[in-house]
């Protein structure tokens, strides 16, 4: 007796019900991975989510082994593979975990449709939220627009949360011909930019346990206040884990609350409350499926953007040359590492949709090619948010000043020292704002506006009220 579990974006054993619910039945089982990254466009995943899922994959597979079964790896149309794999493993069932994505939960429902009616058993689970999407609704039923209600609505649920299931101690596992290597599934770039993101990361099952542990016991206690600071490594840097599924929900909510004191209300913590906003990202993405392409505030249709044709400002910010220290910093954080500080990615992202003007879809492109923990559900949220075209956006007028930003959360000016050398010598008065130092100044550092540092790519003052006044254009359409 053969069911085969069906691996996507729930790359770990621990609290894995798909793989649970398989072995419960007491089958073998046919742990299965499909490379079918035309089956997620028009968002399949960018170059530094490629890298990930390599070594995220291979130590799935070491994981396996080491249990008694190993990871078939396959490419091609998912639902031709597992067709076929069921017929020549003569399985009976197929467990996966759900995904939440537009195109992936297209494709699922189908797989679903057409399997059962070739007589095969198929189950999906939740392995990946706290709260499925559509279990939390509004007073008049309909789905949550802003984040306090939802919060509100989940967080007494927490309490009576089931726990996490224990990872299995062994897998009996069936070997069938035909799979390939994660090696075959040519995700590593060709060209070895990845350096940086070696040294920044361990993905897999392992690292992301590892780095939870570390996170919880050393930073959990300061995190509401130092959260959002650039400067300190005070996050949990968990979300390429979450994203690939390296770690649950379950598991992390069940570490943090044995890490916090028994009589605070665990959905009040500031970390909880953060991995609530992945929760209330996913809510949004599945009830308004249109908004990785369309902002959630139809308005927005008709605002003044820049003609997108302008790619040299487009670049400028991309490359981390826009002559701002702050969003230099996080962009080429962001390059070098495939991660950016929270606070960094909305101050970087309001000066390319507000000041710059440019098309906030600009923007979330370029991080979807470029984190590590690219995220359909959070990043078009993020991005939304910023913009101000999202559920619960911050007040349109509320635009980020890049130099207050970093005078406040980088006072001593490591991030930025860190990321923009050139800088390093500057005072810390104007490190945020090279272009107010004197010429004695800049040249005592051996700065050169537009030699060695860009001088700032907008007027931060005039280009606000630009952006307000592309406002004052639309907010009256209904
Ligand atoms: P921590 O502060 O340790 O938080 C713990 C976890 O909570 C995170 O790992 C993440 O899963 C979740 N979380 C925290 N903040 C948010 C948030 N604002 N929205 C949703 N979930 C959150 N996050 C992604 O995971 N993928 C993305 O593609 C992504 N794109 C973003 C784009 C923009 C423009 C902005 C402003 C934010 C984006 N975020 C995204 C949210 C946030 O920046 C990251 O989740 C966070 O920086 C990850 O670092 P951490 O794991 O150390 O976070």
């Amino acid at each position: 007796d053969t069911i085969i579990v069906w691996f996507r974006r729930d790359l770990r054993l621990d609290d894995n019900p798909a793989l649970e619910a398989a072995l419960r039945s007491g089958a073998r089982i046919l742990p299965v991975y499909i490379h079918a990254p035309d089956e997620e466009a028009p968002w399949a995943p960018g170059a530094a989510s490629r890298w990930w899922l390599h070594h995220s994959l291979e130590a799935l597979d070491a994981a396996l082994r080491a249990r008694g079964a190993r990871l078939w790896i396959g490419q091609g149309e998912s639902l031709a593979l597992l067709r076929r794999l069921a017929e020549t493993s003569g399985a009976r069932a197929i467990h996966w975990n759900r995904l939440y994505d537009p195109a992936t939960r297209a494709r699922d429902t189908e797989i679903k449709q057409r399997l059962r009616a070739a007589g095969l058993d198929c189950a999906s689970h939740n392995g990946a939220l706290l709260f499925e999407p559509w279990e939390a609704a509004t007073g008049s039923g309909g789905p949550y627009r802003v984040f306090s209600a939802f919060w509100r609505h989940c967080a007494p649920r927490l309490a009576e949360h089931p726990g996490p299931i224990a990872a299995p101690a062994r897998i009996p596992g069936v070997e069938l011909d035909g799979g390939g290597t994660v090696a075959d599934l040519g995700l590593l770039p060709r060209i070895r930019w990845d350096q940086g993101l070696a040294e920044a990361w361990t993905p897999g099952e392992h690292g992301a346990r590892t780095t939870a542990e570390r996170f919880l016991a050393g930073h959990l206690v300061g995190y509401g206040e130092l959260r959002d600071h650039p400067d300190r490594p005070a996050t949990s840097c968990l979300s390429p884990h979450l994203h690939f599924g390296e770690i649950g929900p379950r598991r992390l909510l069940a570490l943090t609350r044995a890490a916090l004191p028994a009589a605070l209300p665990l959905g009040e913590h500031a970390f909880v409350r953060e991995l609530g906003w992945r929760e209330f990202a996913y809510h949004l993405l599945y009830h308004f499926p249109q908004t990785p392409e369309h902002p959630l505030d139809a308005r927005f249709a008709d605002y003044p953007w820049r003609e997108p044709s302008d790619t040299e400002l487009l670049e400028r910010w991309q490359q981390g040359r826009t002559g701002i220290p702050l969003v230099d910093a996080g962009m080429r954080e962001l390059w070098h590492t495939g991660w950016m500080h929270n606070r960094v990615r909305m101050v970087a992202a309001s000066l390319l949709t507000k000041n710059l003007r440019l098309p906030w879809q600009l923007g979330a492109r370029w991080f979807w090619d470029t984190l590590v923990d690219a995220d359909l559900a959070s990043n078009t949220l993020g991005w939304q948010w910023t913009a101000g075209c999202g559920a619960d956006a911050a007040p349109y007028f509320r635009v980020f000043n890049p130099v207050r930003q970093g005078e406040r959360f980088d006072p001593n000016g490591d991030y930025v020292r860190r990321w923009c050398p050139e800088l390093a010598r500057l005072p810390d008065k104007v490190l945020q704002q090279p272009w107010t130092a004197t010429s004695t100044t800049l040249a005592r550092a051996g700065v050169g506006l537009g030699v060695n540092y860009p001088a700032p790519i907008v007027d931060l003052a005039q280009s606000r009220r630009e952006a307000l006044a592309g406002w004052e254009r639309i907010k009256s359409i209904s």
